[in-house]
């Protein structure tokens, strides 16, 4: 048998507090995992260990059958945490043991051929020492396993970049709900929506709870070869009844307000949370774009913004009427028209709940789809209007109540205006959009 070995490790933190001095020997040796997660992306399945402290740990991998082994030097499992019934993706299985007293073990049963990639993460915000161990799947690259769709070369293509994921939620609600849960939700319906109608074409950044960090995304845009990059996310604010959409672009000089640059760091915070290995980022981040190109893409970012925010005021409340600008750290990488999207607030307890609703959703991506479509007309790249835009073609799964929340209509102009008494429609059945 053959046997991978990999070992890591880091300082254990002695610091002990006055509180805890009494008891030296309690705080000092023990590394207690006090919860576990799993996290299923196309590419990865990611375990995340809560640790009660930085605790020394080793990773392996074992063949035949494929496992990977961590290690915990003076570990132990707090009661009731469970990792049973979290398995999935490349993981068939977990498994605990104590191959020594001092060691606390955790087996993973692979299901498919794996590497995998473990670091510690610092404390941050709510969490406590992470110990996240990656596993990541050999014979299915992230571009295969995020590409369903057939892109031609000449497709106009439409990045949408659903915020936060994973690990990390977002800005959390005044009843718990998560920004990651809403981002993702309206970036699937724009999805759609762009793609039914075919003009141009879209995919997701990410397509299900997991986190992709800011580099990835930024990566995953300019290896395609995208046209246009919009990031849709929910906002916080200290003041619960700060409410509205807004539509920010990169800045290169500071923010245009505070709450701009607050936002920024906060949404720039995003990998702290999300769990990336800082050894591993590279540059491209912090990569300078040419002068020429930067003056284009925020123009060209404005004009969208305003498009969108022309689009959006139709259907609800603005926050700010004009495009922000602050250092957004996943627009800044991208040299393509950018913008960054908060859908409303869900720190307001009103436009949390209206975020969760499935109508209020399809009614902000059917907006963000008008704005892109304006904003596109005014595009030599992108193809002309295949479709007339006073008609709308059913499309699977569609409803009355959910066509009129995407065109922007009431469900009784729609009915009049297309003579409709009963809700029955067919696929592919044109309705004429109320004016
Ligand atoms: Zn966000």
């Amino acid at each position: 048998m053959s046997a991978a070995c990999q070992w890591l490790g880091l300082a254990i933190i002695t610091s002990l507090t006055a509180a805890f001095a009494a008891w030296p020997q309690l705080v000092y040796s023990q590394a207690e995992v006090i919860d576990s997660r799993f996290w299923h992306g196309p590419d990865r399945t990611r375990l995340v260990l809560e640790l009660s402290g930085a605790a020394t740990y080793r990773v392996f991998s074992l063949e035949d059958p494929g496992r990977i082994v961590i290690d915990i030097d003076e570990g132990r499992l707090r009661q009731g945490v469970n990792f049973t019934t979290r398995s999935g993706g490349s993981v068939a299985g977990v498994r605990t043991g104590r191959p020594d007293p001092e060691t606390f073990r955790i087996v993973l049963d692979l299901r498919l051929a794996a590497t995998f990639h473990a670091f510690l993460l610092d404390p941050n915000g709510a969490y406590p020492h992470r110990l996240v161990v990656d596993v990541i799947q050999e014979a299915k690259t992230e571009e295969a396993a995020s590409s369903p769709l057939d892109l031609r070369e000449d497709d106009y293509l439409v990045v949408i970049d659903p915020g936060h994921g994973g690990e990390d939620p977002g800005a959390v609600g005044a009843t718990g709900s998560y920004e990651k849960n809403v981002a993702l939700s309206i970036a699937r319906r724009l999805k759609r929506i762009v793609n039914w109608d075919g003009r141009m074409r879209a995919i997701l950044t990410r397509t299900d709870d997991y986190y992709v960090s800011l580099r990835k995304r930024v990566t995953f845009a300019m290896t395609r070869r995208a046209d246009v990059f919009l990031s849709v996310h929910a906002d916080a604010a200290q003041r619960k009844t700060a409410q509205g959409a807004s539509v920010y672009i990169l800045s290169t000089h500071g923010a245009s307000s505070e709450m701009g640059k607050w936002l920024a760091q906060r949404e720039n915070a995003a990998d702290l949370a999300g769990g990336v290995d800082i050894g591993q980022q590279d540059p491209v981040l912090q990569r300078t774009l040419l002068d020429m190109g930067l003056d284009w893409k925020i123009r060209e970012s404005y004009d969208l913004g305003r498009s969108l925010l022309g689009a959006l005021n139709e259907v609800g409340v603005l926050h700010n009427r004009e495009v922000g600008r602050a250092g957004f750290a996943v627009l800044k990488a991208v040299d393509i028209p950018a913008v960054l999207i908060e859908t409303g607030f869900m720190t307001n307890p009103v436009e949390e709940k209206d975020l969760q609703q499935e109508l209020s959703q399809e009614r902000i991506a059917g907006a963000i789809f008008r704005g892109l479509s304006t904003y596109c007309d005014a595009d030599e790249r992108c193809p002309r209007r295949t479709r007339d835009e006073n008609t709308y073609v059913v499309a699977p799964g569609d409803s009355l109540r959910l066509i009129a929340a995407r065109l922007g209509v009431s469900v009784s102009d729609l009915r009049r205006e297309n003579g409709l008494q009963s809700g029955t429609l067919q696929i592919g059945q044109k309705l004429k959009v109320p004016l």
